[in-house]
């Protein structure tokens, strides 16, 4: 595995990697890596002939005030794990090797897509998301990127960036990891202490608790929403972001769960926020009796 920090040699690798007719897959990642990034990875290497993983806390997808400074590294570990996972290459930037001091130039969606969701309380967060992985296409040059559903709406968000600039790459959605005991992996779940790791629990349930009733033939968008938010507000600890049911792709508000509805949630739990999520037709999961 080859550890790279300036995007002149990401350049030279990839480029001798084509000229041999490898393809070539990209997993962009923020660092302090878990099993749901391994299984991006895992993906990645089934598909790819050369697997690029991106590890960069990108700053312009924090807002003032958010854990950019917090946020956790461990970069050797990192390493380890990607290792072990069959990676090729490590992309290791410092933030001034992929922003120059006087950077003005951003990506943006122009429609309400990225002002849903995380977007009401992360007004600038998308943009920082799509000309971080704009710039990442631009330096590897991938045939496929993969990401995690774990971020649904930053997946949407980037299949429509890329059609909307023709970037010609195949965009792949990875299924959620979670912990035996439900709960989505996430680097953030390394702020919780004890007792609010048990509180996070609470998010999972409410994901489970939709699903539930979608496969119980529930359709009503209000009532499966009200009961997660009843439930999730049964947890002391909990303070609710968001719970909401959108279409999948345009992240509109729903009001009857079809195929594609995406039924999303942010949460604090103390101060960390957490999301998570379930697709109605995929993880397993489909509409009317019984679960697939
Ligand atoms: P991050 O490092 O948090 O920016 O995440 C990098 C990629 O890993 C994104 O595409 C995430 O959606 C994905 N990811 C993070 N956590 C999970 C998880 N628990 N399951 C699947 N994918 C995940």
């Amino acid at each position: 595995m080859i550890i790279v920090t300036k995007i002149s040699d990401v350049r030279t690798q990839v480029a001798a990697w084509k000229a041999e007719g490898l393809t070539v897959g990209l997993v962009p990642t923020m660092g302090y890596l878990h099993e749901g990034h391994a299984s991006l990875v895992d993906k990645a290497v089934s598909m790819c002939d050369r697997v690029v993983v991106s590890d960069f806390v990108n700053p312009t997808q924090f807002g003032p005030g958010e854990d950019l400074e917090s946020y956790p590294r461990d970069f050797e570990r990192d390493c380890a794990l990607l290792e072990e996972h069959g990676c090729h290459m490590v992309f290791h930037p410092e933030v001034s090797e992929m922003y120059a001091p006087d950077a003005c130039t951003y990506v943006e969606i122009l429609s309400d897509m990225p002002k849903k969701l995380c977007g009401k309380t992360r007004p600038i967060h998308f943009r920082g998301v799509c000309t971080v992985v704009s710039k990442l296409f631009n330096i590897v040059m991938p045939d496929r990127a993969f990401f995690g559903q774990k971020d649904a709406q930053q997946l949407a968000i980037i299949r429509r960036m890329v059609r909307d600039m023709s970037y010609g790459i195949e965009i792949i959605g990875c299924p959620i990891v979670r912990e035996a005991d439900g709960l989505a992996k996430s680097s953030r779940n390394t702020y919780l202490n004890a007792e609010e790791r048990k509180a996070a629990l609470i998010l999972s349930k409410a994901v489970f608790l939709g699903q539930r009733m979608v496969s119980e033939g529930e359709k009503d968008a209000k009532k499966i929403v009200n009961a997660m938010t009843d439930l999730i507000q049964s947890e002391p600890l909990a303070k609710i972001d968001y719970v909401s049911a959108v279409n999948g792709t345009t992240m509109e508000d729903v009001l009857k769960i079809e195929e594609g509805t995406l039924v999303a949630m942010a949460v604090y739990i103390g101060k960390t926020r957490l999301i998570d999520n379930f697709t109605v037709g995929t993880d397993g999961f489909s509409m009317g009796e019984g679960r697939q």
